[in-house]
């Protein structure tokens, strides 16, 4: 069956503008031609450090700015060169949950009038008694109190006020909800709350749901497959078991170095990159993640890799973009199981 949504070498780029002219002096090539799919009930996670482009890729999704290149396509229609007015019935469909659950409510609007808006907005209310029963609805499906919809975002806590963003997400009925660093900033308790949440409800409602974030740790606990994101590419896909079991990307590796492991012993040997992520603005040429891999070697520096299927024991749909791959397994230091 055809993906629920599918992205097609996506690209973003910010002009820079500069000089005396002020004309484009150069470009942040924030998304440099990505592609990925998403199937209908499925979690796809985007991981990667912050600069990487992985919000840029959901604000795109989302066309809160128009695209450099590429393609979206959300259940068999292309929604990218879409105007805003006939897009707004497939608005509904994808909806976001932002990180910061005290700045994404507004503060003068009761919880009714911020979940009444979308509901209205997209015509799904057809009287006032069916716009009631629609907001009981969602107060329950993030279990909040009915009543609690006569309050103010202030009368809540962090991981309350995310359950609001969550009912507002799911107010216009979506198949795909996107959220962009959704428990980033609540604490480690209320963080395992709200990502049970989203799993329910992902359950329950068949939600497809894009999942940015930093926090591998979380990811692991609960996405069906991962995307890595190294300056503005994608360098790894995989389903959770294989990507964090066996690891194709010498990136990956590294940053599944640094996730704490539950079970004491078997932490994973750390791997410490050197230097920084270079400028989004002047990527290194060949494999972008040269001038940091502990693996680079001579073709490395000057022929970009290709995101494409490597072996894996572990299971199917594995895919990386690292010259790694063409040397015989020997000389390959990913080609077996990484996992701790
Ligand atoms: Fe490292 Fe080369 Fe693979 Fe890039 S292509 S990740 S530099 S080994
Ligand atoms: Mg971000």
């Amino acid at each position: 069956t055809a993906p629920l949504l599918q992205v097609n070498d996506l690209k973003k780029h910010f002009p820079i503008h500069g000089g005396f002219f002020g004309g484009v002096t150069a470009k942040v090539y924030a998304v440099d031609g990505i592609s990925f799919d998403i199937a209908k009930g499925e979690t796809l996670s985007l991981v990667g450090e912050s600069g990487c482009g992985k919000s840029t890729v959901g604000k795109a999704l989302l066309r809160l700015f128009p695209l450099t290149d590429g393609q979206v396509i959300l259940d068999g229609t292309r929604i990218d060169d879409m105007p805003g007015g006939t897009l707004r019935p497939l608005r509904r469909r994808m909806q976001v949950v932002f990180q910061d659950p005290f700045s994404s409510l507004n503060p003068r609007m009761r919880v009714r009038d911020i979940l009444a808006e979308p509901i209205r907005n997209f015509g799904l209310s057809k009287s006032s008694a069916d716009l009631e029963a629609r907001l009981s609805a969602l107060m329950d499906k993030v279990r909040l109190p009915r009543d609690a919809v006569n309050r103010w975002p202030h009368e809540f806590s962090g991981g309350q006020r995310q359950r609001i963003g969550i009912a507002r997400a799911l107010a216009g009925e979506p198949d795909l909800i996107i959220c962009d660093e959704a428990v980033s900033a609540l604490d480690v308790s209320v963080k395992a709350q709200i990502v049970n949440l989203l799993q329910d409800l992902q359950a329950e409602l068949g939600l497809a749901m894009l999942f940015i974030s930093h926090d591998l740790a979380i990811v692991e606990h609960m996405t069906h497959r991962v995307a890595v994101m190294y300056l503005g590419k994608i360098v790894e896909v995989a389903p959770r078991r294989s990507l964090f079991g066996a690891p194709k990307h010498p990136y990956t590796e590294a940053l599944l170095s640094a996730v704490p492991q539950p079970t004491p012993g078997i932490q994973r040997q750390r791997i410490i990159l050197k230097g920084d992520v270079p400028s989004p603005i002047n990527p290194p040429k060949g494999c972008r993640f040269h001038t940091r891999c502990p693996y680079a070697f001579d073709r490395c520096r000057t022929e970009e890799p290709a995101l494409r299927p490597v072996a894996d024991a572990l299971g199917e749909g594995h895919v990386a973009a690292c010259h790694l791959h063409d040397r015989p397994a020997a000389d390959n230091p990913l080609a077996g199981a990484k996992g701790a």
